[in-house]
């Protein structure tokens, strides 16, 4: 084994075994930014095997003062391929797959199929419940990753079981909070939680590989902090059993979900509106979900039996268009013609705005 893991090595919570594990390992970090860049570099030193990076952005110069991956003459370069470039100089043995595109319910299944461990170093809702939604389509865990001004959390979602990010927040707020852009942010707090991120991925790794009950990665549980007082304390969370997470169990497929990317066929709003005779609209959302609102004509939920016809087409949504690949995968299951509408109810009120009405 190489020298330049010694330090780690002598651990007898890593030993050979434990870096021959790392070295075999795949990890996606969505986004290389405050969090992504400390969780990159610690991963990429510590030896783990293959990591993506997925980040559209460029640097911006007002990005250098919390995004230490990055430096002055990077700017206006793609944050992916600078991360590939520096992480590589790092530690060549890595191999990096590098992805310069938004994470969108389109893409996010067939990236994250091929990586054990998923890392949200994301800074918007959005892509958080896209990222939950795929953890638990795909059956992988989630280091998720969260700051605000003085305050940070970490935790993993297991994604095979609940508690999922749902459990914690049903649904993206109304209103979309500020991101670090509008609220500030002090560079080192996306430096210990980006870090923690990458602390807590590596334990997972290990404890997957060699089971040591003194590993103990925050499976399930949520460490919050205060960094102006230095007030730090873990949650544990609950599955809620009108989850996802919870349904998901019955309708996830068993067996090779990759195969699922491609598998259940999409339709836009566009094909609905203008197909003749209209296709039943199934919104497969929570209850609760529906009753706050629905396209009039939608009927609810899997349960929803009767009102389904399997000589007429199904088009199903949900809010992003993610929950929808699971209902359409089940009901095709049980020969049913469905189809997941593109982008959810997110992409109809886009859409409503521009051509509909
Ligand atoms: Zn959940």
């Amino acid at each position: 084994m190489e020298s330049r893991y010694l330090r780690q090595i002598v651990l007898p919570e890593v030993g050979e075994a434990g870096q021959k594990a790392l070295s075999q390992a795949k990890v996606l970090v969505v986004g290389a930014g405050g969090l992504g860049s400390p969780c990159l570099q610690y991963l990429a030193a510590a030896g783990v095997g293959t990591i993506g990076v997925v980040d559209d952005d460029v640097v911006d110069i007002s990005n250098l003062q919390r995004q230490v991956l990055f430096s002055t003459n990077d700017v206006g370069k793609s944050k992916a391929s600078v991360a590939g470039t520096t992480l590589g100089a790092l530690n060549p043995h890595v191999k990096f797959q590098l992805f310069q595109e938004r994470l969108t319910s389109e893409n996010a299944l067939e990236i994250g199929s091929s990586f054990d461990i998923i890392v949200d170093g994301t800074d918007n809702f959005n892509t958080k419940f896209l990222l939950n939604d795929v953890s638990l389509f795909l059956r992988k865990p989630l280091v998720y990753g969260s700051i605000s001004r003085f305050e940070g959390q970490v935790g993993i979602f297991e994604g095979k079981n609940g508690p999922c990010y749902r459990c914690l927040y049903p649904e993206p707020p109304r209103s979309q909070i500020a991101n670090c852009a509008e609220q500030g942010v002090f560079g080192a707090v996306p430096g210990v939680v980006g870090s923690m991120q990458a602390l807590e991925v590596l334990k997972w790794i290990l404890f997957q590989k060699k089971g040591q009950e003194d590993l103990q990665p925050l499976i399930g549980k949520i460490w919050c902090a205060d960094f102006k007082t230095m007030h730090f304390h873990t949650l544990s969370l609950s599955s809620r059993s009108d989850c996802l997470c919870s349904k998901s169990e019955r309708s996830l497929p068993a067996s090779e979900p990759e195969k699922a990317c491609g598998v259940p066929p999409q339709k836009t709003w566009q094909d609905y509106f203008q197909s003749s005779p209209r296709p039943l609209l199934l919104d497969v959302r929570s209850a609760e979900e529906y009753e706050e609102y629905h396209l009039p004509e939608a009927l609810w939920g899997l349960q929803d039996q009767g009102g389904l016809s399997k000589s007429r087409e199904i088009y199903v949504y949900c809010s992003l268009g993610v929950r929808s690949l699971q209902a359409c995968q089940d009901l095709r299951s049980r020969g049913y013609k469905a189809f997941s509408l593109k982008g959810g109810l997110a992409s109809f009120i886009e859409n409503e705005k521009l051509t509909i009405i």
